[in-house]
C-alpha cells in the first residue's frame, strides 16, 4: 500500500503545485485523472524519489519513501511523461543501457534479462531495430520494460497513453492490466477513457488538490437523473453555456447535441434524462470542484462487485518481492 499524507510542493515562483494531498493506493490499478497543470507529474516525480516535496510524507509498504530516495528509485518502476530515447540505439541496446543505469542485475545475465523483458512487452520482434523506427506505442512498451525490470511492487506511469493511436492504446491497456494483477500501478492521465477502461478506483486532481476519490461506477451514479441531452441550434448555445453546466456538445447536421448537468434534476424544455458517463462526471468535477452526492470512498475497501480483479489479491497473497 502506498500512503501519501499532507503532500505539499511549492516551486520557486512561487507555484503551489501540490496543496496538501492525502491518498492511499492499494494493490492493483489506480488512476490519477486531471487536466494539464493539475500537479500529476509533480506528484509522480516525488513518489519516484526524483523531486523533494516541500512537506508531507510518503510511505510504501510501511517504508519511508522520502528518507531514502535512491533506494526507492532502485525498487520502483517509473515511466516518466517525457521518456528520453537514444534514437541511434536498437531497442535491445537501449533497454540494456537503461537496466545498467537502474542497477538491475539478473543471475542469468543482462542479455537474458533484456530478452525476457522485451518478450514480456511484446517487442522481441523489434529487438534489433533502431528505436528511431519504433511507433509511439512501441516506445511506451520499451519504457514499461525498463520500469518493470527488477519486478517492482510499485509502478508509476505518467500519462503513458497520450499520443497513442486507438489500436496502440488498446494494446497498451492490456499490458498495464497484466502488470496490475500483482502490483500497485499508479497511472496518471488526462484521458477519461483510460480510467473508464482500466481503473477500478481513481482520484481526480485539480489545481494541486484531490477533488474526488471514487470508482467509475460511483462517479456515474452520483449524477443519475441529473444529466440531460437535447438538440439546440447554434444561436441558442451562448445562453445555454452561460446558464447551464454543459458537459458535452457534438455538432450533428449543423445543430448541437448538448449534454448538461442539472443539479436539481429538472430537465430544460426539449431535453431528456440520459445515462451519465464518466466524462460527464469529470467535467462536472472540473467545473464545480466536487461531485455532489458522491461520498469519498475508502480506497482500501474491497472494490465494487465485478469492477476489478483486485478482490482476488492482497499484498499477502502476492508474496514477498524476490
Ligand atoms: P501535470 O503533470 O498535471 O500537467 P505538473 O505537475 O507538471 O502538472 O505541474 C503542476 C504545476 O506546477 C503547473 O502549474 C506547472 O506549471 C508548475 N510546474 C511544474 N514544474 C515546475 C517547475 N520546475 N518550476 C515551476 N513550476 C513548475
Ligand atoms: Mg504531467
Amino acid at each position: 500500500m502506498l500512503s501519501i499524507r499532507g503532500l505539499v510542493k511549492v516551486y520557486p515562483g512561487p507555484v503551489a503545485a501540490l496543496q496538501g494531498v492525502d491518498l492511499d493506493v492499494p494493490v492493483g490499478m489506480f488512476g490519477l485523472l486531471g487536466p494539464n497543470g493539475a500537479g500529476k507529474s509533480t506528484l509522480m516525480r516525488i513518489l519516484a524519489g526524483l523531486l523533494e516535496p516541500t512537506s508531507g510524507s510518503v510511505r510504501f509498504d510501511g517504508k519511508d519513501v522520502l528518507a531514502d530516495p535512491a533506494a526507492v528509485r532502485r525498487t520502483l518502476g517509473y515511466l516518466p511523461q517525457d521518456f528520453g530515447f537514444y534514437p541511434h540505439l536498437s531497442g535491445e541496446q537501449m533497454l540494456r543501457h537503461l537496466l545498467v543505469l537502474k542497477g538491475v542485475t539478473s543471475p542469468r545475465g543482462l542479455k537474458a534479462l533484456t530478452g525476457d523483458l522485451l518478450e514480456r512487452v511484446n517487442l522481441a520482434f523489434a529487438a534489433k531495430r533502431s528505436v528511431k523506427s519504433y511507433s509511439g506505442g512501441m516506445r511506451q512498451r520499451l519504457g514499461i520494460a525498463q520500469a518493470i525490470a527488477g519486478d517492482p511492487r510499485l509502478v508509476i506511469v505518467d500519462e503513458p497513453t497520450a499520443g497513442l493511436d486507438p489500436e496502440e492504446r488498446l494494446r497498451f491497456y492490456h499490458l498495464l492490466t497484466e502488470l496490475a494483477e500483482q502490483r500497485t500501478v499508479l497511472l496518471s492521465t488526462h484521458i477519461v477513457e483510460d480510467v473508464a477502461v482500466l481503473c477500478p478506483r481513481f482520484a481526480v486532481i485539480r489545481g494541486g488538490r484531490l477533488v474526488a476519490l471514487t470508482t467509475p461506477r460511483a462517479a456515474r451514479a452520483a449524477l443519475q437523473r441529473r444529466i440531460f441531452e437535447g438538440v439546440v441550434s447554434p444561436a441558442d448555445m451562448p445562453e445555454l453555456r452561460a446558464t447551464r453546466a454543459v458537459t458535452q456538445t457534438l455538432l450533428v447536421e449543423g445543430r448541437h447535441r448538448v449534454r448538461l448537468y442539472e443539479p436539481e434534476g429538472r430537465a430544460p424544455a426539449g431535453f431528456e434524462a440520459v445515462e451519465p458517463s464518466l466524462e460527464d462526471a469529470y467535467l462536472v468535477l472540473m467545473r464545480l470542484g466536487e461531485l455532489p452526492g458522491a461520498e469519498l470512498i475508502d480506497a482500501t475497501a474491497p472494490a465494487e462487485a465485478g469492477a476489478s480483479r483486485l478482490d482476488a489479491h492482497t499484498p499477502e497473497t502476492l508474496g514477498a518481492r524476490p
